[in-house]
């Protein structure tokens, strides 16, 4: 063997080696977080690419996210392997389907793709005599999402919505209704969403033998990275793909299905070694990601799992030396949480650690502002992760139906800057104008940002012009997303060199607007959970954890409470380090009482703010109680609650001496179980 693939095997524990040497067949690697699966499948492309087995271009790896995806090419470059096609599910199933479309569509257009379902789902509930404000047809597009990812007609939705013991948004009959009112819809306006783009990569193969030969030629192996979220429709478009073969191998952690809710199944994992024999099946339980601090709160929540994934319990086995403890806070509000954390962020970036090495994860995109908010105070620099945001903004929705109509009047080659400006004309842009006031000017803005990001759209002009420059922050926040085409087209995704079409340019806009998008600047990630998966930092915060958030109140059967607890399990062993866990007793201040995210017991004992200095490291336990004690310094005679700054005097201020400071513990444990206290520092002068 090469000593090239030789030196892949170094860094490598036993097991490891084994899954990337063994010969042609099926690997499954059934292993928890952190113990190096994706190091393994990364490790295995690149040894039987240096040692001369296979060709890169004939692998094809499939991962889940756009960002996953690029580190795995990244860590593939690092070995000295180029060419390997590693993408998500859907930008493989895109490109198959635009490089076939012309055999498959008889010569005519590619049909457009839908960025979100939520518009049509609300006309077609309209359709069906339903009336929906946007989280009602958000609902319907997520069942639809399921149904349509289950290979689910419209016709047999009822029948397998039963069967899955779906808690559907409305009566069974009424979401068959509208799901079949929105394919008509759709057919009739020429558009295809996500799902119809996987399955006519699956239909593309399995009904044109010529298609199936061709793409059975270029994928000659597979690999699949978080196998335990694959859905019935992409496992189909995996078995297309494989044709019988079995150049496989999957990685994956049951307990870390995160996507059950659009038809995601940890069943093909686990079944995956009976349903191909000769498979190899590979173990792995060291933690090389977290400190052993980290490993243990990870090993406690996957503890509490119940049924099928509690029988695969596989417990980790922390490798790295120990760390800080896991730091765990209350805040009595949102803003509250958020300041805090931003703090904690400036001082770990002020103490060395790169900003792109934090992350701030969070349960839904909708928390995000408040620490995009936090952090800009605190002079933070930070990446909204996930596209959602920016391409749901009215002016940017109106731009891009504008430009949209624009291609389709004029031939691909028009000078693009022109057919922007004639777009944005077309909804009451015109260059020169000055800027309008008041709500208007921030739609005007983000307009000509869009016009001026058209015109620098090369990626030659890209980098010196984007740069890292912060501007105003819907203006940072576009260049970033239209800064990454660039970078895609290096990676061969979608874009051409330049000059750039306005269809490639409104393409890659669609594209980016359904997929979550590789951030390129540096700064803080803020992210979903579900956004998270399979990535790492040296920090992690994870922040909202109250019940009712973590888990959403929207999950209401055991399985869905589960597949919430699984969710916190992918957050905490996301960190290397640093892993912070908080949350705020109420949403605003003076709001409604929360309790904390019941998995996590440590959130129910645990004080918003540590004791500082020579009080030593101890925790608050409890909310409610008072002692009267006198400062030693200053004499101050301090009433101090212990949801406050237990180790500091406010008067002095200083802190509170070890001696005191344990007469105070045992004070709460002798009291422990009265009620009727201010829940509250107060003190009074001597
Ligand atoms: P997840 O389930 O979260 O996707 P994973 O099992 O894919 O995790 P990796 O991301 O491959 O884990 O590895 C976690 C970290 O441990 C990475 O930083 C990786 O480089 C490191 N690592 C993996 N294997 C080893 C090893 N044998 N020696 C040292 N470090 C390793
Ligand atoms: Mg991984």
């Amino acid at each position: 063997v090469d000593s090239s693939a030789e030196r892949v095997l170094a860094g490598l524990d036993a097991e490891q080696r084994a899954a990337v040497t063994a010969p042609v067949g099926p690997v499954c690697i059934l292993a928890g977080a952190g113990t190096g699966k994706t190091r393994a499948i990364t490790h295995r492309i690149a040894y039987r690419v240096l040692s001369g087995e296979i060709a890169a271009r004939h692998v094809l790896a499939v991962t889940f996210t756009a960002r996953a995806a690029a580190e795995m090419r990244t860590r593939l470059a690092s070995l000295g392997v180029a060419g390997v096609q590693a993408r998500t599910f859907h930008a493989a199933a895109l490109r198959q389907v635009r490089y076939f479309a012309p055999r498959l569509l008889d010569g005519r257009a590619m049909p457009e793709l839908l960025d979100s379902k939520v518009r049509l789902v609300t006309l077609a509930a309209a359709r069906a005599g339903l009336r929906t404000d946007r989280a009602a047809a958000r609902d319907l597009a997520g069942e639809i999402e399921w149904a349509k990812s289950s290979l689910v007609e419209p016709d047999e939705y009822v029948v397998a919505a039963a069967k899955a013991l779906r808690e559907t948004p409305h009566e069974p009959a009424r979401v068959a209704e509208v799901f079949a009112a929105y394919e008509r819809i759709k057919r009739g306006n020429g558009v295809i969403d996500f799902e119809d783009m996987l399955r006519a990569a699956v239909w593309g193969i399995e009904d044109h033998p010529d298609v199936g030969e061709q793409i059975r030629a270029q994928y000659r192996h597979f690999v699949v990275d978080e196998y335990q979220d694959v859905n019935p429709l992409q496992q189909r478009l995996l078995d297309a793909w494989l044709g019988g073969r079995d150049d496989l191998t999957v990685v994956g952690d049951a307990s870390q299905t995160i996507y059950s809710f659009t038809g995601a199944t940890s069943a093909y994992l686990i079944d995956f070694p009976r349903q191909r024999r000769d498979t190899l099946v590979v173990r792995l339980v060291r933690d090389y990601r977290s400190t052993p601090q980290v490993v243990g709160l990870a090993n406690a929540v996957i503890q509490q799992a119940r049924g099928a994934e509690a029988r695969l319990r596989l417990e980790l086995v922390g490798q790295r030396p120990s760390g800080p403890e896991p730091d765990v806070r209350i805040f009595t509000d949102e803003p509250a949480e958020a300041a805090a954390v931003a703090a904690r962020c400036r001082q770990l970036i002020d103490g060395g650690t790169p900003a792109r090495e934090i992350a701030v994860l969070f349960r839904t995109n909708a928390q995000s502002e408040a620490y995009e908010k936090a952090l800009a105070e605190a002079e933070v620099p930070y990446v909204v992760q996930g596209a959602e945001r920016f391409f749901e903004r009215t002016e940017v929705r109106q731009a891009m139906v504008a430009l949209r109509a624009a291609v389709r009047s004029t031939p691909g080659d028009t000078p693009l800057v022109q057919a922007v400006v004639d777009a944005l004309a077309a909804v009451g842009w015109a260059p020169g104008q000055p800027p309008p006031g008041g709500a208007a000017r921030e739609r005007w803005e983000a307009l000509a940002a869009l016009v001026q990001l058209a015109e620098e759209y090369s990626p030659s002009a890209r980098s010196e012009r984007f740069g890292a420059a912060r501007v105003g922050r819907g203006r940072a926040e576009m260049r970033e997303e239209l800064a990454s085409p660039a970078v895609v087209s290096e990676e061969g995704i979608a874009v051409s060199e330049r000059p750039v079409s306005l269809a490639d340019f409104c393409e890659e806009l669609q594209r980016r607007a359904a997929q979550q998008h590789v951030p390129t600047v540096e700064g803080v990630t803020l992210a979903s959970l579900h956004s998270a998966k399979g990535l790492e930092w040296d920090a992690v915060f994870l922040v909202g954890l109250a019940d009712g958030t973590l888990p959403t109140t929207y999950a209401k059967t055991a399985e869905q409470i589960e597949e919430e607890r699984r969710l916190l399990y992918v957050g905490v062993t996301r960190a290397r380090e640093w892993l912070w866990l908080s949350y705020a007793s109420a949403r605003s201040p003076g709001g409604r009482a929360r309790r904390p995210c019941r998995f996590l017991p440590q959130l129910d004992r645990s004080g918003g703010e540590r004791p500082a200095g020579g009080a030593g490291g101890g925790r608050k336990s409890d909310r409610r109680r008072i002692q009267v004690v006198s400062c030693r310094v200053c004499g101050a005679t301090l009433m101090a609650g212990t949801d406050r700054k237990l180790g500091r005097c406010p008067t002095c201020p200083s802190d509170l001496d070890e001696e005191l400071y344990e007469r105070l513990r045992e004070w709460r444990i002798r009291v422990a179980g009265e009620q009727k206290v201010p829940a509250y520092v107060v003190f009074t002068d001597a």
